[in-house]
């Protein structure tokens, strides 16, 4: 049956054979079901005109009426520009054309009046308006327009005379003859609970709105749509991967209750037990379990990490934990070793360093069973490294591992693939987790072992560095120990190498009865570990460094990191440093340095970083600032390429279009149901779009 949205765009009143193929290639809009989908991405108030006396510079756009007085090309070459000067009855403006000068001088007569539409900029006490939309006044004008759509358009096409008011004509002329075949896609009682408008009334009214109400229906009724078909396929993946994969099921506990009854040396958090609860319930579930843990720094993923680990061993399975970093593989090697001892659990470490004679034993060891715990970097990944039987498999702080070593992990087994639990301290959003990491179940700590101190948090410009040397000093004399962090985002950048070793020498000028370490990612991964571990020990009172130390090292007694040009950090990152202090039990400090003048943003991350310590909030700031796409471990991620929802300002869809969509999946999975008939309907239409995109590209 012929589908009338997948008539080639050619064929639409207005369009023609070579405008279509500049909008096929151009916009990539092949039929009419694409351009029905190229959404205004703005709409602008056409309907009123203002007085040149009362613009200003707040006004992204103005629209007056105004008579030509004056119209001068100056200059010659690249500088050469057309310059028109019109005024209204309140005063003048200046209008600039740097491109197709030739056809504007054409078009353009002395003390004729135009209706002018633009982006106006300000020059000290004058306005002009840079390529301005130009039309001739006639008296019998009539302004509608109150919201005039505005679509994206390239300049090629632009050269070809296809502006926005083009493509708003299009939408016209189309809307006239499909909208009678506009079938709802949402299911009837979705869209009565949410009170959403029809999908033909929405699509109508996303093109030609006739008032603010109707566009706000329409763009929610949209967004609704999209991301509830998001999360359904996600959800849909997540139940089909569950079901498919059978998992090792952890049904004894007797180490675990040795370690809970005995060694257990602090009260978990309710936030530590109830994402142990959900653990479990996956691991006895008889699935494999895939699912990412979120706790911001410091809210004790590792004993929960432990304790997962317990209970694959009890059930005659081996564990793995695996860090980004052979230091912090070190530091998971130590801190667990502790506890391995009391419950007489032997413990590897297995990294790049480690040498052959221990890695032939390691392998072994592994290979026959009598190994149950190793703690490693991504040497655990390399194909020599073969388990009897790996049942529980913890990534440590995940964006720097990606999808294909997750999958290498689970292929350590023929037969039952791991559990895989990963751990990471780079929180972001909960809507956004559950989009970006679809294929994985989430679980939040978000809760602080009791009686941490809060890191107080204080900006201050290099004018006040002295003081900050003097509160430093001051800090040492009372045994703490101190980081001073230098930006390095390219380890290769010269200047910023330069800046950290001026920085060095700074410090121990001024601090010279102290023992300062430095460590930056151009050093030997010898001389960082020697350098690590005399800053660990308590040798070196002062570690200088780069955002290296950036992931999870644990230096109880430092507690004051001061963060050198720190507008040139992101959020995440100030983040992550700040929680390298606030690990013991004195008051920690966090400076965060900066230029005497920063951009507006550089300021909104500051005093973020001031205002709160809580990961989840500067994660929102985070993504209202950059937008989705930026976030860690966003970026493989195809999920974000929507049409009209925002990832970033839909959060209270997500979370309605997630829940229905889970509530569906979990009751009629193959959405059988008579109400869910629109459902199957259009996930069908939407599979032939996709199989016809993939001809076409
Ligand atoms: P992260 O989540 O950043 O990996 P860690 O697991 O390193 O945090 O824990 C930070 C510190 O808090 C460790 O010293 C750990 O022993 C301690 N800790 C973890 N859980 C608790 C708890 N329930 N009560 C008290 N201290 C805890
Ligand atoms: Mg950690």
């Amino acid at each position: 049956m012929a589908n009338i949205f997948e008539t080639n765009i050619e064929y639409l009143k207005g369009v023609g054979p070579i405008r279509g193929e500049l909008l096929q290639k151009e916009l990539q809009i092949f039929n009419f079901g694409d351009l029905i989908q190229h959404y205004p991405f703005r709409y602008e108030d056409r309907s009123k005109i203002q007085n040149i006396r009362d613009l200003n510079e707040d006004l992204q756009f103005v629209q007056v009426r105004a008579k030509v007085i004056r119209a001068t090309t100056i200059g010659a070459g690249k500088g050469k520009r057309f310059v028109v000067n019109v005024e209204d009855r309140t005063g003048t403006l200046e209008l600039v054309w740097f491109q197709g000068i030739h056809f504007v001088e054409k078009k353009i007569k002395i003390g004729q009046e135009y209706l002018v539409f633009g982006k106006p900029n300000f020059f000290g006490r004058t306005f002009n308006v840079v390529h301005p939309e130009l039309e001739l006044w006639t008296d019998d004008k009539v302004l509608s327009g109150f919201l005039q759509p505005v679509y994206n358009i390239t300049d090629k096409l632009r050269t070809h005379f296809v502006d926005s008011k083009s493509i708003f004509g299009m939408q016209k002329n189309l809307l006239d003859i499909v909208k009678k075949d506009i079938h709802e896609t949402l299911p009837l009682y979705l869209k009565e609970k949410y009170r959403l408008v029809s999908k033909a009334d929405a699509l109508q009214w996303i093109h030609i709105p006739e008032s603010a109400q109707q566009l706000k229906e329409a763009t929610r009724r949209l967004k609704f749509e999209e991301l509830f078909y998001v999360q359904l396929k996600l959800v849909s993946e997540n139940r089909n991967h569950k079901t498919k994969y059978k998992g090792f099921i952890f049904n004894k506990l007797p180490l675990l209750q040795k370690f809970y009854g005995e060694f257990l040396p602090f009260d978990l958090t309710n936030a530590q037990k109830k994402v142990i609860k959900e653990i479990r319930a996956d691991v006895t579930g008889g699935f494999q379990m895939n699912r990412l843990l979120q706790g911001d720094v410091g809210s004790g993923k590792t004993m929960v990490a432990f304790i997962c680990m317990l209970m694959a061993i009890d059930s005659d399975t081996q564990a793995c934990i695996m860090a980004p970093t052979e230091i912090l593989a070190e530091q998971h090697f130590q801190g667990l070793s502790k506890y391995c001892e009391q419950l007489d659990i032997q413990l590897e470490l297995l990294t790049g360093s480690t040498k052959v004679a221990k890695r032939r034993q390691i392998h072994e060891d592994l290979e026959s069973g009598n190994l149950k715990i190793i703690v490693g970097t991504h040497a655990l990944l390399e194909d020599k490294v073969k388990f009897k039987k790996l049942g529980m498999c913890v990534i440590d702080e995940q964006h720097r591992f990606g999808v294909a070593q997750r999958a290498k992990l689970w292929k350590k087994n023929d037969d039952i693939h791991p559990h895989v639990l990963v751990m990471t301290a780079t929180p972001i959003p909960r809507t956004l987790a559950m989009t970006v990491y679809g294929d994985l179940d989430i679980s939040v700590i978000d809760e602080l072992p009791p009686g941490r101190k809060p890191i107080s948090t204080s900006a201050k410009t290099d004018a006040s560095r002295l003081v900050v040397f003097g509160f430093v000093r001051e800090q040492i004399a009372l045994g703490r120990q101190v980081y001073f962090v230098y930006p390095l985002i390219e380890e290769s950048e010269r200047q910023d190498l330069k800046d950290l070793m001026d920085g060095f020498e700074a410090i121990t000028r001024y601090f010279k009865d102290e023992a300062i370490g430095i460590l930056h990612g151009r050093m030997k991964a010898a001389d960082k570990d020697f350098e690590m571990k005399r800053f660990v020990k308590g040798e070196t009172k002062i570690m200088v460094a780069t955002t290296v130390i950036e992931v999870g090292v644990n230096v109880p007694n430092a507690s004051v990191m001061v963060i050198e040009n720190a507008e040139r950090f992101g959020l995440a990152q100030l983040h992550q440093l700040r929680g390298r202090v606030g690990r013991g039990a004195d008051k920690s400090y966090c400076i965060l340095m900066h230029k005497d003048r920063i951009s507006k943003e550089s300021k909104i991350r500051i005093q973020t970083m001031c205002d709160t310590t809580d990961g989840f909030k500067i994660a929102d700031v985070d993504l209202q600032l950059r937008g989705p796409g930026e976030l860690a471990g966003t970026k493989q991620s195809g999920v974000l390429d929507l049409l009209i929802a925002n990832l970033a300002q839909d959060q209270e869809i997500i979370r309605e279009a997630r829940h229905c969509a889970q509530e569906i999946v979990d009751k009629d999975p193959e959405f059988n149901a008579p109400e869910h008939r629109n459902i199957k309907n259009h996930l069908s239409a939407l599979k032939k779009t996709t199989t016809n995109w993939s001809r076409i590209s």
